[in-house]
């Protein structure tokens, strides 16, 4: 009788596994120094991962995808981040936070017109809320979309932190935008926002800058957007005028899970690197394993590795895409395998001395690459916030 194996719950989840590991191996781990080092989104490659049906692997298969669970979207962000959390972070943008957008949120003629693009890889999508004077304040948002005569829309502001925002060094914008814009206010006064395709081309769209310099996730490009009377086609509006918030809260879920997959990537990799240089290494006549305050940082990793693990696979088995109700779950993950992906880093940086130091044996790429998780995609605040919101509404949760 098998055990149970919460990451691999299916025998399609342990092959998808064993591919993506397999391929990973074979074209991610050789250019990740280099593309990290050049501070460089390796997009060939990335539009490659299209043969291999893992850039829609959320979205249905009738327009492309993979059709598979929030499980599997697990996987593949767990193994890609284990070697490049760079170039899975632009894998992330693209198949997370635009394509299962899309493709849960899009209506007919949207999907049927857009997804084949971007799971093949044909486009490269991103996802712009962020801006320069709000970004865990979504309501602060000032980019505007007014609606015209002729029925399209006018849209003026600035994004910043784009992922994927462009694709190479020359200011070239993504393919498309899943953007956010103020569309007025409510019967209640709240601000309404409202969720437009945005495409290359469009008159008004440009890249602002490619933002360089980061700590970390360098092999990852992150822009500012400009939209300056930016006129975007009625038939690119997604959903009804109003409907942001179902589009965001829908998809932000999915989206700290695999943000924590990441994370556990991270971890996976440092705890073996430590471990196996803790039995390489010598010092005093003795195995650096056998030292108690070396025991330390490989224990405790393991124990927090396991940790995490187990946490977030029973998330991933029993968040459903596209139906919000795991909030409490995906900012817990989150906020959890974050920190503690960054301090295995870091103890393993620690063990490897000054070897761990340098970029030839990746932990320090690792190590500035975690600090991100804690801010991107929500910080680390903003979960303790909404996980104590929720707990006053919900308190029998900790008892269930
Ligand atoms: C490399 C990178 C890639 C990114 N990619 C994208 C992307 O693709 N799309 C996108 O839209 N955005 C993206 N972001 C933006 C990211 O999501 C934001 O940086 C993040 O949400 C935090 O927003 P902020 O930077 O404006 O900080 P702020 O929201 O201004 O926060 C500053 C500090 O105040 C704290 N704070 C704010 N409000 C509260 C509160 N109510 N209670 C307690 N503390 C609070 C925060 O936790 C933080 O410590 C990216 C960012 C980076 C760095």
């Amino acid at each position: 009788m098998p055990s149970l194996d919460l990451a691999n719950p299916t025998e399609e989840h342990r092959m998808l596994r064993e591919m993506v590991r397999d391929w990973t191996q074979e074209h991610v781990e050789p250019q990740a120094l280099e593309y990290d080092r050049d501070e460089k989104f390796n997009l060939e490659l990335m539009r490659s991962m299209g043969e291999l049906g893992l850039l829609g692997i959320s979205a249905p298969e009738e327009y492309g995808g993979a059709g598979m669970d929030a499980v599997a979207c697990t996987i593949v962000h767990e193994e890609l981040s284990a070697s490049d959390p760079g170039f899975c972070l632009a894998y992330l943008a693209h198949s997370m936070l635009f394509v299962n957008n899309l493709a849960y949120n899009g209506n007919e003629e949207q999907k049927a017109r857009i997804l084949p693009k971007v799971c093949s890889g044909e486009w490269i999508g991103a996802m712009a809320m962020s801006e320069p004077d709000a970004g865990t304040d979504v309501l602060g948002l000032t980019t505007t979309a007014v609606q015209q005569d002729d029925g399209s829309w006018k849209l003026n502001g600035r994004k910043m932190w784009i992922t994927n925002g462009c694709i190479d060094e020359d200011g070239t914008p993504a393919d498309v935008v899943w953007v956010y814009a103020r569309t007025g206010t409510d019967d209640r006064g709240r601000v309404q926002m409202s969720t437009f395709l945005v495409e290359a081309g469009m008159p008004g769209f440009s890249v602002g800058q490619k933002i360089y310099d980061k700590t970390g996730m360098r092999a990852s490009n992150t822009a500012e957007l400009v939209f300056d009377d930016c006129v975007v086609p009625a038939a690119n509006l997604v959903g009804g005028v109003g409907e942001s918030l179902i589009h965001m809260m829908g998809n932000l879920e999915l989206e700290r899970l695999t943000l924590a997959a990441m994370a556990l990537g991270i971890a996976r990799r440092s705890l073996d690197d430590m471990n196996s240089y803790a039995t390489d290494r010598t010092a005093f006549g003795s195995k650096i394993r056998d030292f108690g305050q070396i025991q330390r940082f490989i224990g405790e990793g393991w124990a927090k590795y396991r940790a995490m693990r187990a946490y977030i696979y029973d998330t991933a088995n029993n968040l459903t895409i596209g139906v919000a109700g795991q909030r409490l779950d995906s900012d817990g993950v989150k906020l959890f395998a974050t920190t503690a992906a960054k301090e295995i880093a870091d103890s393993a940086m620690q063990v490897m001395g000054g070897y761990g130091y340098v970029g030839e044996y990746n932990v320090e790429r690792l190590w500035r690459d975690a600090k991100l998780l804690e801010i991107g995609g929500g910080t680390l605040e903003s979960h303790q916030k909404n996980i104590t919101r929720d707990l006053a509404r919900d308190g029998e949760a900790i008892n269930r």
